[in-house]
């Protein structure tokens, strides 16, 4: 019997005449849905660890620990207000284990998964009428907001979906109007950081014994997942999300607008609060950040752009996601599913398999849609062997190290090298997904799928986010520690070239790369040549693990 059982145990009401409600991992919260309204002594609620699940793709430590942590401290705090908590720990599908339980305790009712994966998992309990679905009340804006800002069909744009919101919502807005004048300061919030002002610490938590007992069960039992496992980074109970918000409050969000895009090595977080692990397991709410914000004392840009972030961008992947579903169903046509789900290159960096047997008899592994034909491998570069680029190597290990990263490091750097390198969407996605302790599908696939790799076309953005050297070079202080050069020799910039012409016929067209493409035109032959000829090298060499330098690829 373990520490965690024994004082639910203890806590635990009495479990007879109660409704009982099954909560996802990622819905920990008492102050949405029937778990808000309804009387502690009159609710139970279904908690499950399912090995299975963990099994499914190689996943960071550090996120399995945010998951158990929270949902176990979850499970206690409950029991604590007087909601019965049955906690099953099971190495099956959640259908599984849930189908026996709704049998026995009466249909389950539950809000609506925001994972597509889980919804698939539970839908023929569903059908059943096992589990009865009432509406994710986590959600700040409504598929018919959506539709009605961003449009009935694709293309759809984020901001015109956050105009919408902003005036429903009414949130940082005055007699109609946009607080300010405008909807977006965005066009002010694009500083580099250069050592001033000094970037906040994130906060320590002290684990108790039943985060600590989470970390050894990760170690004995999930030894094999990657990544570092630091369980004082990680906030596990309520009082700990609500320390990190506070802390993101007084200390971030000052500064959040005006660094927003910038990058360092000596501050992996900057100014980014570091709160969507948290959101997306709903520890912290929402609705609570964005009216918080909006009434804080920090300047109008940057609280403008932390509202854009959440009512606009988060709820608007969302969106994105369900009306697609997953990007099963695109526009022009539907793409291939991946049968299983994927380990992100995990296998061919470690040279081993990652359990064929736990990935089969679940959901599917994604769509893989490839608006530009890539299928590339993802190089070992990404799981931590050195590549030679300063960026990528140092993004690389903050990743390794925390589980998380900002994001432009996601953007300009990672998705930013795969896709100018032509790796598999699906494959850079599936990496992400595990490397990150705040992905879940409905974050994850828009995020690389939809701006990160631009491999549903135009659907989401307007145009491929890539960049030479230029943009990383002005934006962050990595080139200074680099052996390249990026005004003389950083392959980087060849390599945007080698990609705009690889790919102007698919771009063609666009006017948002129209003075691009122009710029090819007048590159001349030798030039293009070699810049072919660099990405040809510098593939050959990542994927094979090689190191690069301005020698080799000379
Ligand atoms: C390639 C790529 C992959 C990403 N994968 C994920 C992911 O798996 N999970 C995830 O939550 N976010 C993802 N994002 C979005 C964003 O990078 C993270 O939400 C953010 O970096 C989290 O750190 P933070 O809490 O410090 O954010 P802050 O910079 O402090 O922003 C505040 C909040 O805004 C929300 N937000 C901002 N941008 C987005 C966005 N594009 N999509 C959704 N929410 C957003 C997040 O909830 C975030 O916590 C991805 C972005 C890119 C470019
Ligand atoms: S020089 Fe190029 S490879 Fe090196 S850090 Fe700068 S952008 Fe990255």
């Amino acid at each position: 019997m373990t520490f965690f059982r024994h004082a639910l145990d203890r806590l635990n009401p009495p479990p007879e005449r109660r409704r009982w409600l099954f909560v996802p991992y990622d819905q920990l919260s008492d102050r949405i849905g029937p778990l808000e309204r309804e009387e502690p002594g009159q609710v139970g609620i279904v908690l499950v660890e399912s090995s299975w699940k963990a099994a499914r793709r190689p996943y960071h430590r550090q996120k399995l620990a945010l998951v158990l942590a929270n949902q176990r401290h979850f499970a206690l705090e409950q029991a604590e207000r007087g909601v019965a908590v049955r906690y099953l720990a099971v190495d099956r599908p959640y259908r599984e284990a849930l189908a026996p339980l709704a049998a026995e305790l009466g249909p389950l009712r539950m809000m609506e998964p925001a994972e597509r994966e889980l919804r698939s998992d539970l839908a023929p309990l569903v059908e059943e009428g096992q589990i009865q679905v009432v509406p994710h009340e986590g959600w700040l804006s409504t598929p018919e907001q959506f539709r009605a800002g961003a449009g009935e069909s694709p293309p759809w744009r984020m901001d015109a979906f956050y105009r919408r919101v902003r005036r429903d919502s009414g949130i940082l807005m005055e007699e109609g109007k946009p607080v300010g004048g405008r909807f977006s300061f965005d066009s002010e919030n694009r500083e580099p950081w250069r050592g001033e002002p000094e970037p906040p610490e994130p906060p320590r938590f002290e684990p108790d014994e039943v985060t600590r007992e989470v970390g050894e069960l990760i170690e004995s039992r999930l030894g094999r997942h990657p990544g570092e496992l630091d369980l004082e980074s990680l906030p596990a109970t309520r009082e700990d999300a609500e320390a990190l918000w506070r802390w993101a409050r007084e200390s971030c969000l000052e500064h959040f607008g005006p660094y927003e895009d910038a990058m360092s090595r000596r501050s992996s977080g900057l100014f980014h609060t570091r709160i969507s692990p948290l959101l997306n397991l709903h520890r912290l709410l929402p609705r609570q950040v964005v009216e918080e914000t909006a009434a804080a004392e920090a300047p109008l840009a940057s609280r403008e752009g932390f509202v854009r972030q959440v009512l606009g961008w988060r709820e608007f992947v969302h969106h994105v996601h369900r009306e697609t579903d997953g990007f099963r169903r695109l526009p022009d046509r539907d793409p291939e599913v991946a049968p299983q789900p994927g380990d992100g290159g995990w296998g061919r960096w470690s040279g081993q398999t990652w359990g064929a047997e736990d990935r089969e008899g679940g959901p599917d592994g994604g769509a893989r849609p490839s608006f530009l034909g890539s299928a590339g491998p993802l190089p070992p570069a990404f799981w931590g062997r050195p590549s030679g680029l300063a960026c990528l190597d140092g993004v690389v290990e903050d990743v390794w190290r925390e589980g998380w990263s900002h994001h432009i490091t996601r953007l300009m750097v990672l998705a930013n090298l795969a896709t100018l390198l032509d790796v598999d969407p699906r494959e850079l996605t599936d990496w992400f997904w595990v490397a990150y302790q705040d992905a879940y599908d409905w974050v994850v696939e828009p995020n690389v799928l939809g701006m990160g790799s631009f491999a549903v076309g135009d659907l989401m953005t307007t145009k491929p986010y890539v960049s030479g050297a230029g943009y990383i070079h002005r934006m962050s202080d990595y080139c200074g520690e680099c052996r390249f050069d990026p005004r003389r020799d950083c392959p980087i910039t060849r390599l945007y070239w080698a990609f705009l012409a690889r790919h102007r016929d698919r771009l063609e067209g666009n006017p948002r790369v129209a003075l691009q493409l122009g710029s090819l035109k007048r590159r001349g032959k030798k030039r293009r040549a070699e810049d072919r000829r660099v990405f040809e090298r510098m593939r050959e060499r990542l994927e094979a693990g090689k190191e690069l330098s301005p020698s080799t690829l000379a």
